[in-house]
């Protein structure tokens, strides 16, 4: 079994009891105080390793934290900056401060030899939540409930709080949120710290949840080929057994009907135009050329998150120790479903995915696996012509030298499962 530590991000969407204006105060305090938190314990840190390097050269040995002073490097700044910020929880303070010397020690070496700078927290930073200070539950109208303490009892006299927690109603968005949130409130999976983060005026929490993962004995000769986006988004072949795992992109479609016609439109005007939008600059010029596109990278984005879980997945499922795909570099997007796609970013993704389970990902940097027939092997001239197969609309494959007649989507793919074939040349 080993653990694994994810996130879900949730949005705020309202106090239970009390209004928006006296959270959306508290939690822009927070912010900004979590920043200065963040940055003077940053700056305790170098005061800290300065009287480090003192004390060795005055007395030729290292100061040992504990012996001389009494505390830690942690306890030094807890001890300084509690004073200072009484308003917040103390576990949420120490959570800050944790985090500000666990990224000092790691970057340490680096600023001493002058290599990195002193990291310095921008406006912005998310509010920590130590684990211990929040608690997932269902609300009276089974709303999806998080009580959090966010302030000490000074914060909270400041603020004017009656109850140590305060509790809000999350959006829970899709099925994912709805299992995620019920596996923690169960204690399937254990809650760790937590951040609060604010995204154009609208509040998030960002909640980390640890889940132990049986492992599963991957074996390495065991290959998923996954064709992505070529005739439908996602064509999953085994090396080792002959099942299919396909995805149907109706709701690329739908999306792409929605926007990509219009955002043609608009592009296209935008080039002769002469009215209204102009007289204020590029920027202004581009707003909505810019929003869409935003939108567009978006739901692109979002669906390769999810394009790549179901492939490692998959993965995971057949025990496949290796997948392979073919690189963004050679798919040809004026022919593929999935056009021009964020294809590098779902290629990332899925290597990131993999990687986490020690999945090796081999990228095809080569076409011939559309040319070579998966039966025989013979090396056929493209001949690529839509003919109804199995009920379905499909470009079909037909081989000149032993006759094989199927698609050319389930050719490719038979092909991408053989391992180290010749004709293949990897990335
Ligand atoms: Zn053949």
């Amino acid at each position: 079994m080993t653990q694994h530590i994810r996130v879900m991000q949730y949005q705020i969407v309202k106090p239970c009891n009390g209004d928006w204006s006296t959270l959306a105060k508290v939690l822009s305090y927070l912010q900004n105080a979590t920043r200065q938190v963040l940055n003077k314990t940053i700056q305790l840190c170098w005061e800290w390793q300065g009287f480090g390097s003192d004390y060795k050269r005055k007395f030729g040995e290292n100061a040992v934290d504990r012996e001389l002073l009494g505390y830690s490097l942690f306890g030094f700044c807890y001890h300084q900056l509690r004073q200072e910020f009484p308003l917040i929880h103390s576990s949420n303070i120490s959570q800050s401060i944790q985090r500000a010397v666990l990224r000092w020690n790691s970057d340490a070496p680096e600023i001493l030899n002058g290599v990195k700078s002193v990291p310095c927290y921008k406006r912005g930073v998310g509010v920590d939540l130590h684990k211990d200070t929040v608690r997932l539950k269902r609300g009276k109208n089974n709303e999806f409930v998080v009580s959090m303490n966010l302030l000490s009892l000074i914060g909270r006299k400041e603020f004017g709080f009656k109850s140590a927690a305060l509790d809000t109603v999350i959006k829970v968005a899709d099925g994912r949120q709805r299992q995620i949130f019920s596996r923690v409130l169960s204690g399937e999976y254990g809650l760790g710290a937590c951040q609060i983060v604010c995204h154009k005026r609208k509040w998030f929490l960002q909640m980390r949840y640890k889940l132990a993962v049986k492992e599963r004995q991957l074996n390495s000769n065991h290959i998923l080929a996954v064709r992505m986006g070529i005739e439908r988004p996602l064509y999953i072949a085994f090396s080792h057994t002959s099942s299919r795992v396909t995805l149907n992109g109706d709701n690329v479609t739908a999306f792409r009907k929605k926007f990509m016609a219009r955002y043609a439109g608009m592009i296209r005007q935008k080039t002769m135009q002469g009215g209204g939008n102009i007289g204020r600059g590029k920027a202004k010029r581009f707003e909505r050329i810019e929003s869409m596109r935003t939108k567009i990278s978006g739901f692109q984005k979002s669906l390769n998150h999810k394009y790549s879980r179901i492939i490692v997945e998959q993965a995971v499922l057949n025990r496949c120790g290796t997948i392979q795909i073919e690189s963004p570099n050679v798919i040809r997007r004026q022919t593929a479903f999935l056009g021009n796609w964020a294809y590098f970013d779902l290629k990332r993704k899925v290597e990131y995915k993999a990687q986490q389970l020690g999945i090796k990902v081999v990228c095809l940097k080569t076409r011939d696996y559309e040319q070579r027939c998966s039966q025989c092997g013979h090396l056929n001239a493209v001949r690529e012509t839509s003919k109804v197969l199995s009920g379905a609309y499909a470009r079909s494959f037909f081989c000149e030298s032993c006759g094989l007649l199927t698609t050319v989507d389930e050719n490719a793919v038979q092909n991408l499962t053989l391992p180290n074939k010749p004709v293949m040349s990897q990335d």
